[in-house]
């Protein structure tokens, strides 16, 4: 019974991080602290932990970090962001559970959507969020995408719209969909905020052009029955998501029997769950950790 137990998680993100205690989809705790060093977050969470270890004896905790990460060893790798880069991200949040798991703060959203939002009863959907960067957590065949590290598919380069000539804002790549699409390269390509480029701007189009052809090729090459979207730019604009169908299907190019004009709203949808998606993720991994039984990998 996982799913009915006690577990706790922990979301880190790049500004404030959130432990929650929860049962099923109904979050019992919840602490939130600002992402400053990592002893000086997870420090507070771990102290958060000890306490609800005592009132309510979680089973299991599920952990999900912003990147980049190693899932398979639980540290923070080579990072930009000041203090950060190789700190213990597991060692001191897990200490006092028997069970753990380990994902990216994106898988951890994508498992939530999959449990309890738009992904429900599907074993092969990807969730991706356009936000102040382009993340993905992959689900195939009902578990995450871990491989040696974990899918930067944000960070793929796509056929460039015609027209488009803005070079792209990621540091490592150029124009690669991150560079194209993100919040930061929006603002970067218009000079003013994203949230304030008109919908019937034609720049939207560069935008649902980038996202097209990666969705395309992502649909060729995990066949996920669906892509949900998130993200303050993936759910801010309203228009965004039936240019992006379209372009999709365009891209496509009627090759792929299941994804077709019939049914490509419901091939590509918007996240249902916004910012708990994350939260109610670190509870599914938890539950799912349990689930698996002794011995088995995060
Ligand atoms: P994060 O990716 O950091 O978790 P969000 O998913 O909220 O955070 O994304 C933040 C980015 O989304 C910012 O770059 C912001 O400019 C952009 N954004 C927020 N609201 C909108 C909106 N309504 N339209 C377009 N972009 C938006
Ligand atoms: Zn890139």
């Amino acid at each position: 019974m996982g799913s009915e137990a006690v577990v706790a998680g922990v979301e880190l993100g790049g500004t404030k991080s959130i432990a929650v205690i929860g049962r099923g989809r109904e979050i019992l705790a919840r602490y939130r602290v600002p992402t400053t060093t990592p002893g000086e977050t997870l420090g507070a969470l771990s102290r958060q932990l000890a306490a609800w270890r005592t009132e309510y004896r979680p089973r299991a905790i599920g952990i999900a970090s912003f990147g980049p990460v190693s899932v398979r060893e639980g540290v923070m790798l080579p990072t930009p962001k000041p203090h950060w880069a190789g700190a213990d991200i597991v060692g001191p949040l897990a200490e006092g559970f028997g069970a753990v798991a380990f994902h990216t703060d994106v898988t951890g959203a994508a498992l939530g959507e999959g449990r309890f939002g738009a992904g429900v009863g599907l074993s092969d959907f990807l969730y991706v969020t356009v936000g102040t960067g382009v993340g993905m957590g992959l689900i195939v065949g009902g578990r995450p995408v871990t491989g040696m590290m974990h899918p930067e598919a944000g960070h793929v380069r796509v056929r460039r719209s015609p027209g488009d000539d803005f070079a792209g804002a990621c540091p490592f790549h150029g124009d690669c969909l991150e560079g194209l699409v993100s919040g930061p390269a929006i603002a970067a390509r218009c000079g003013h905020g994203a949230h304030l480029l008109a919908a019937d701007d034609p720049r939207w189009i560069y935008i649902a052009d980038a996202l097209g052809e990666a969705f395309a090729t992502l649909f060729l090459t995990l066949s996920p029955a669906r892509i949900i979207v998130g993200g303050g730019v993936g759910l801010g604009q309203p228009h965004l998501l039936d240019l992006v169908r379209a372009r999709t299907l365009t891209a496509l190019g009627g090759y792929l029997g299941y994804v077709d004009g019939g049914n490509i709203g419901e091939r590509i949808v918007p996240a249902a769950l916004g910012d708990e998606a994350g939260p109610l993720g670190t509870l599914v991994m938890a539950q799912d950790r349990i689930a698996a039984g002794p011995g088995a990998a995060g």
